[in-house]
C-alpha cells in the first residue's frame, strides 16, 4: 500500500483546505498555490494516482463527473464569457507533483500559452 497522498488527508478532513464543493465521489478544492485568479482542483476520493490509471480502471462515468463538475462551476463563476484552462498534468514530464488524479481549473485572467518547446 503507498503512502499516503496530501489530497487524501485533505478529504479525510487531517490537512485544512478551502472546500469549494464535494460529494459521495469527489471534492473540489482551492489551490493552495494560485497560478491564476481562480485555480481550483478537482479530485476523486479514490486515490487513483494519475487519469492513466482511472481510465484503466474503466472510470468513465467519475472521468466525466470531474470534467462536468468543473465546467459547472466555471460557468458559476462566470469564466464561460472570459474563457478558462481544464487541464491535468500526469507524471514527471508533465510536473505531476501529487500521485493522486486531479484536474485543475484555472481562469480570471489571460493566461499564459503552455511553456515552450525548449530548441534541440
Ligand atoms: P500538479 O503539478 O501535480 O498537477 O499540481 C498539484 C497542485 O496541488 C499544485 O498546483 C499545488 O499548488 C497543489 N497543492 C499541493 N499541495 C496542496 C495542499 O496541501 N493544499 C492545496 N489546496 N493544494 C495543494
Amino acid at each position: 500500500m503507498s503512502e499516503k497522498s496530501i489530497f487524501s488527508h485533505i478529504i479525510d478532513r487531517e490537512i485544512p483546505a478551502e472546500i469549494f464543493f464535494e460529494n459521495e465521489r469527489l471534492i473540489v478544492i482551492r489551490d493552495i498555490k494560485p497560478d491564476a485568479p481562480t485555480h481550483l482542483l478537482a479530485i476523486p476520493k479514490h486515490p487513483y494516482s494519475s487519469i492513466h490509471e482511472a481510465v484503466e480502471a474503466g472510470e468513465k462515468d467519475l472521468v466525466w463527473e470531474l470534467f462536468t463538475k468543473l465546467t459547472e462551476i466555471a460557468g458559476d463563476l462566470h469564466l464561460k464569457e472570459s474563457g478558462y484552462r481544464i487541464i491535468i498534468n500526469t507524471g514527471h514530464d508533465a510536473h505531476q507533483t501529487v500521485p493522486h488524479l486531479h484536474v485543475h481549473l484555472l481562469g480570471g485572467e489571460l493566461l499564459h500559452m503552455a511553456d515552450p518547446v525548449p530548441e534541440a
